[in-house]
């Protein structure tokens, strides 16, 4: 299980890479991970001296560019795309001497909670095929589960948690504003970030501490004290300072944990005495409020979806069908090359802001987005984080759940990519064979406060160098 902050002291950190990759290589045949995993004679590993983690490598998801390298989005209408220029976090990380290994698979344009939702075909979850990996990150959260490291998500709504939750991986969404969206293909703009999965804490302070650098480039990103703060508690982090979470106060809502499925229920609730006994104060508080987060979160995500997708028409990006005239082409291109949850998503997008319904159901949600917004707030003033499970269930079998099934698995996630909170997976166990996670949020830059409880819970409740083993 590679760690990456091993690369620092390591004599020969290219061999540790070869052995990386190696692992990668065996998976992958088993797994669909990647879209594009470049070969290991392509890459060129070198060790400079000024960059701390150079002979590195790591994965990328397919929806944030990567310059000279294929960018599908996991959609056959970006086939051929090969974006001109890095997103932002993906040259920070270069710049620290990290190699783009290959782009990892996903739901396309974001949209699923499963994985499934491919156009190069589902990924399948490392701890038991007959499972889906989660979505929407799902080749990066498999990619870290069987060889370790760290690898970028997005999380529009809960794709960088709920894989890491069903691939027993850390995943975390910073704060709305914390890092670039500079290079990340947009789905819905107002709830999504670049997120992190990895296996030890430690990696993901790393690499968030290089990647929220910032940006000019990205208006939405913040310029605020509680930012560069922030930054600095990250390098204590990493560097191994203090990290108790003696006195910590953490709320949970047994209603709101009761909503999941009994064995998951039970996953979180032994989470929780893990935490008392390490001298966090337990609250229970009202989180009802978060009910209403499912319906509202899809309205606005279709609504920014429908306005996002416009530009594939297969003129600008990617490759067209000819047929006809100009407009014959753009709608046989749209109607090849787009996946029916994504069509779904354009209809229903463009219906709820038109005129007549957008007072109805855009406009209403976005009232009732920052009621939530305000609720949880007021809470996160009460305490200093609040706990739940990652998903209702353990991870599905394939071709188990579809449409609003599928969409109700992001029942706990929604509501920090609404409020703009940071929220992590912190895995917690195992049930029949299955990875459960639990999910804690806190406040606005807070986010070193995730990854310290995380490393509290090392070797108490959460093991990273858990290895998957390749059966038959
Ligand atoms: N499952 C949610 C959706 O389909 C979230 C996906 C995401 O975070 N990209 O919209």
């Amino acid at each position: 299980m590679l760690r990456l902050l091993d690369l620092f002291e390591a004599d020969d950190p290219i061999s540790l890479s070869e052995k990386y990759y190696e692992r990668l290589r065996r998976w992958e045949g088993r797994l669909n991970m990647f879209i594009t995993l470049r070969e290991w004679g392509e890459i060129q590993l070198v060790h400079e001296p000024g960059k701390p983690l150079s002979g590195g490598l790591i994965p990328i998801k397919d929806n944030i560019s990567t310059r000279g390298l294929r960018t599908t989005c996991g959609s056959r209408i970006l086939e051929n795309y090969i974006p001109p220029y890095d997103a932002y976090a993906v040259e920070r990380l270069r710049e620290i001497g990290l190699e783009v290994v290959g782009k990892t698979n996903m739901d396309e344009f974001g949209m699923g909670s499963t994985g499934e939702n491919s156009g190069y075909g589902p990924t399948l979850n490392p701890w038991n095929t007959g499972h889906v990996p989660g979505g929407s990150s799902s080749g990066s959260a498999a990619a870290v589960a069987v060889a370790g490291g760290a690898a970028l998500g997005s999380d529009t709504g809960g794709s960088v948690r709920l894989p890491a939750a069903y691939c027993y991986v850390l995943g975390l969404k910073p704060t709305y504003g914390l890092v670039s969206r500079y290079g990340l293909v947009s789905y819905a703009d107002s709830l999504e970030q670049i997120g992190i999965l990895a296996r030890y804490p430690e990696d993901m302070a790393y690499i968030l501490y290089h990647i929220s650098k910032l940006d000019t480039r990205d208006m939405t990103m913040s310029r605020t004290e509680a930012r560069e703060e922030l930054r600095e508690r990250l390098i204590n982090l990493y560097t191994g300072g203090p990290s108790g979470l003696d006195g910590l106060r953490i709320g949970y809502s047994p209603e709101l944990i009761e909503m999941a499925d009994d064995e998951v229920a039970g996953e979180v609730y032994r989470a929780l005495d893990k935490l008392v006994e390490l001298g966090v104060k337990a609250e229970e508080i009202d989180l009802g409020f978060m009910e209403a987060g499912l319906s509202t979160y899809y309205a606005i995500a279709m609504a920014e979806a429908s306005s996002n997708l416009m530009r594939y028409d297969g003129v600008l990006y990617g490759s067209m069908e000819r047929e006809g005239d100009y407009w014959s082409s753009v709608y046989r291109t749209r109607g090849m090359r787009l996946g029916e949850e994504v069509k779904r998503r354009i209809v229903y997008g463009t219906l709820i802001t038109s005129a007549g319904y957008s007072g109805r159901y855009y406009i209403k949600a976005l009232r009732i987005r920052r009621w939530i917004r305000d609720m949880l707030i007021e809470r996160l003033g009460r305490v200093d984080a609040v706990l739940m499970p990652t998903s209702p269930s353990t991870p599905p079998r394939l071709g188990e759940v579809e449409g609003v099934d599928m969409y109700a698995l992001d029942l706990y996630t929604v509501i920090p990519n609404l409020t703009g909170h940071p929220a992590i997976n912190i895995p917690a166990g195992f049930v029949g064979g299955l990875p459960v996670g639990i999910q804690l949020v806190t406040r606005y830059f807070n986010d070193d406060l995730l990854i310290r409880i995380a490393r509290g819970l090392v070797g108490v409740l959460y093991d990273p160098s858990k290895e998957v083993e390749m059966d038959g």
